[in-house]
């Protein structure tokens, strides 16, 4: 089992490369399309984390990017500037919404052996709504982002039902399985001081990492 968690991780991680990217690009006219049309509930499900994390009001929608294969989520810029927007891939927001049904069948300590690829992804996907709120925020710097973002994955699982126990070891997997690749994987949004201590730490005074 541990080795399909393993496996489930690094197949999460390369579909992630160069993912939860932004781009300084404005609004396109696809993105205006997508904007124009009312929420889903998927799409609900991912605004009232962003809204939580954030508290800007966020509208979210689930469609396609504009970006290149692997980007999972894109928060446009104006002007420099993120709008209270960000797109996220279709299948992303399907998983917040499958884990949102269910959180703890895909807690990755005790998840089935089927659903532990799953539960890798669906770890991707809190994590990608957790980078662009941070982006909405207005960090631009990517290792960065991908940092905070990282030390909000317990925060995004727990809007979503999970147990605190639950959401602090989604995080703790994502930093330790997945947040390590990209080091080579994707070297721009990894940086030697994403660590318990380090420059990118919110949290300073706990000991606690990444939650
Ligand atoms: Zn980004």
């Amino acid at each position: 089992m541990r080795a399909r968690i393993v496996l489930g991780a690094l197949l999460g991680a390369g579909l992630v490369a160069g993912a939860a990217h932004a781009t300084a690009r404005p609004v396109t006219a696809q993105d205006k399309a997508l904007l124009a049309r009312p929420a889903t509930y998927e799409e609900k499900v991912a605004e009232a984390v962003a809204d939580r994390l954030t508290h800007h009001d966020v509208s979210v929608r689930c469609g396609p990017l504009g970006e290149p294969a692997g980007v999972l989520g894109v928060t446009p810029y104006l002007n420099g500037h993120a709008l209270d927007y960000f797109l996220m891939l279709p299948a992303e927001c399907t998983y917040l919404t499958w884990f949102h049904e269910a959180p703890a069948r895909w807690d990755p300590r005790t998840c089935q052996p089927n659903d532990c690829k799953l539960a890798s992804d669906i770890a991707i996907a809190l994590a990608v709504v957790s980078h662009e709120s941070y982006h909405i925020l207005g960090w631009t710097n990517e290792a960065q982002v991908e940092c905070y973002g990282m030390q909000s994955i317990w925060f995004v699982a727990r809007s979503l039902g999970a147990s605190l126990d639950e959401a602090q070891a989604i995080a703790s997997f994502y930093a330790t399985k997945i947040y390590p690749l990209r080091r080579t994987e994707t070297p721009t949004y990894w940086s030697a001081q994403c660590r318990n201590g380090g420059a990118y730490d919110l949290r300073p005074h706990s000991n606690g990492w990444p939650s």
